[in-house]
């Protein structure tokens, strides 16, 4: 097998692949599969093996880190133009930390792969015989050779979507950003309010879902409230903000064990935080939601109660489970497709005792990483089908101040130990030095002066703000005549 011009030197490669990449998208290209690619000889030009990846998230950046010097033109699909590390998302919503210290431009993370295009783009569609990818509002289809769907998880309202408006879920940078918005109006409005009741209400917030999502936004807003904010206001007492976690389980973090729950719960109850247990919720509106037997009135809603896949099953017709997750084979290859690989949240894959890999991130890194390495093996010639292996990283979920649990596997840890161990772990995994050092000091800044650094409104809120004052008015009024 002549795979000779295949292994450029990475410059080679790299001039090979400078502004083809759009010229082939455009005009289509021929489509070739691992042994024609492979088999090019030394008379004929290579023609480098297409890899497209749909998303840059946890997964999408480590397999095209993995394909790092093979012979490859990668282009990565991303609906965003940022890389976010989510594990963080929770500490933008509640004003600890600026979006830009846990998100970064794709394109600058593969600055100096040349043989990396990024496209931004929502991918919505698949032509799986002509091995092309199209993206929203774009007529040009992205050919590939093989195809790495890496596209996520977003929030399931359980069939119920119109809940969304009112109790948004905190998956994205914007997710984040309207969270911390949301929240920072709700002062804003209380600090104006005349009215006890509609005082009350804006300050009673209400988390859905005891997962570490909904136990660390809550006990970061409780933080807030009871520690923060008091003394920055004149005529509310943010003491007095009640703060609800919901859970219909009947437990929280039902991830870890059960005495790690039990802290979680202890630890969230003494920074004021209700802890709802057993209580699912049947409705919400602008105004209530109504958990188990209880209505609790409030403004402000937040959702971390359940997860589904992107839809890229539905982009290929494969089969998948439950909650959109693709069910892959153990190479995580598609059934049928050996040139299509689903990985991260939105692939479902079994291990040998017949367990899930979870849908965390250091998952989804080590599928991104096992099959790089494997589409760079294939091209060799050298594949060896050795099945995906997941290695259990542990757990990790922070409540509040020098409070967290940790688990990893017969190991297990809480308190303030654990708590400077999962800071220490986030600072570590994120991408960059600046972004490492930038977190490092708002935290302190935080952790030292109990204060939060990103508490800006911006323009949005602005105008959510007149008009929930206008709403307010037009109430006013309309009581006005009624008397
Ligand atoms: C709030 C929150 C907290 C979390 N905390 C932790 C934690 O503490 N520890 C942990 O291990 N895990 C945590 N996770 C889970 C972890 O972040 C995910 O398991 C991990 O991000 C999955 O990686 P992925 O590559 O599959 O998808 P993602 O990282 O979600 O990336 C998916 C990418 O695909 C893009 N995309 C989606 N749809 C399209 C489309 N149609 N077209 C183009 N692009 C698209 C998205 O923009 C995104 O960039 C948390 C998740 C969330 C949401």
């Amino acid at each position: 097998m002549t795979r000779n011009l295949l292994v450029y030197s990475g410059a080679r490669a790299s001039l090979a692949v400078k502004g083809s990449s759009i010229a082939n998208r455009r005009k289509g290209s021929m489509l070739a599969n691992y042994s024609q690619v492979a088999q090019t000889n030394r008379t004929e030009p290579a023609r480098l093996h297409k890899v497209v990846v749909v998303g840059a998230g946890f997964g999408g950046v480590m397999a095209v880190n993995a394909l790092k010097g093979a012979p490859v033109e990668i282009t990565v699909l991303d609906r965003s133009n940022s890389h976010v590390f989510q594990p963080l998302l929770y500490q933008v919503g509640s004003c600890a930390l600026p979006a830009n210290d846990i998100a970064w431009p794709i394109r600058q993370i593969f600055a100096k792969r040349p043989e990396v295009t990024t496209l931004m783009g929502e991918v919505c569609k698949v032509d799986r015989h002509k091995q092309e990818v199209f993206m929203k509002d774009d007529p040009y289809p992205v050919p590939y050779d093989t195809l790495i769907l890496a596209s996520g998880a977003r929030d399931s309202y359980f069939g119920n979507d119109h809940w969304e408006k009112y109790a948004p879920g905190l998956k994205t940078l914007q997710d984040a950003t309207t969270i911390r918005r949301r929240l920072l109006l709700a002062f804003e409005l209380a600090e104006r309010e005349e009215d006890p009741e509609r005082r009350k209400s804006l300050l009673t917030f209400a988390m859905v879902g005891g997962g570490p999502t909904g136990v660390e936004l809550a006990g970061q807003i409780a933080q807030m409230a009871h520690s923060t904010l008091p003394k920055e206001f004149r005529n509310i007492d943010t003491k007095k903000a009640r703060v609800v976690l919901i859970e219909a389980g009947p437990r929280l973090l039902s991830a870890f064990p059960e005495d790690l729950s039990m802290y979680a719960k202890h630890a969230l109850e003494d920074l004021g935080v209700e802890v709802w247990l057993e209580k699912a919720v049947s409705d919400i509106t602008a105004d209530n939601i109504q958990a188990g037997d209880q209505v609790l009135d409030c403004k402000t809603i937040f959702w971390a109660a359940g997860v589904q896949a992107s839809p890229a099953h539905e982009w290929i017709g494969a089969k998948a489970n439950r909650t959109g997750c693709i069910k892959v084979k153990k190479d995580l290859s598609v059934a049928g497709y050996e040139n299509i690989f689903a990985i991260g949240d939105t692939a479902e894959v079994m291990q040998a005792d017949g367990s899930r890999v979870p849908g965390i991130a250091p998952a989804a890194k080590q599928m991104g990483t096992y099959v790089g390495r494997k589409i760079r093996k294939r091209i060799d010639g050298r594949d060896d089908e050795k099945p995906f292996r997941y290695v259990d990283m542990g757990s990790l979920a922070t409540i509040g101040k020098r409070k967290a649990v940790i688990r990893y596997k017969a190991l297990e840890m809480k308190g303030a130990l654990a708590w400077w161990l999962w800071g220490i772990a986030h600072i570590y995994f994120l991408i960059n030095i600046r972004s490492r050092m930038s977190v490092g000091l708002n935290w302190l800044y935080n952790f030292t002066r109990n204060m939060r650094g990103s508490r800006i409104i911006t323009q949005d809120a602005v105008e959510e703000y007149s008009a929930s004052r206008r709403d307010s008015r037009v109430r006013e009024e309309h009581c006005m005549k009624k008397e």
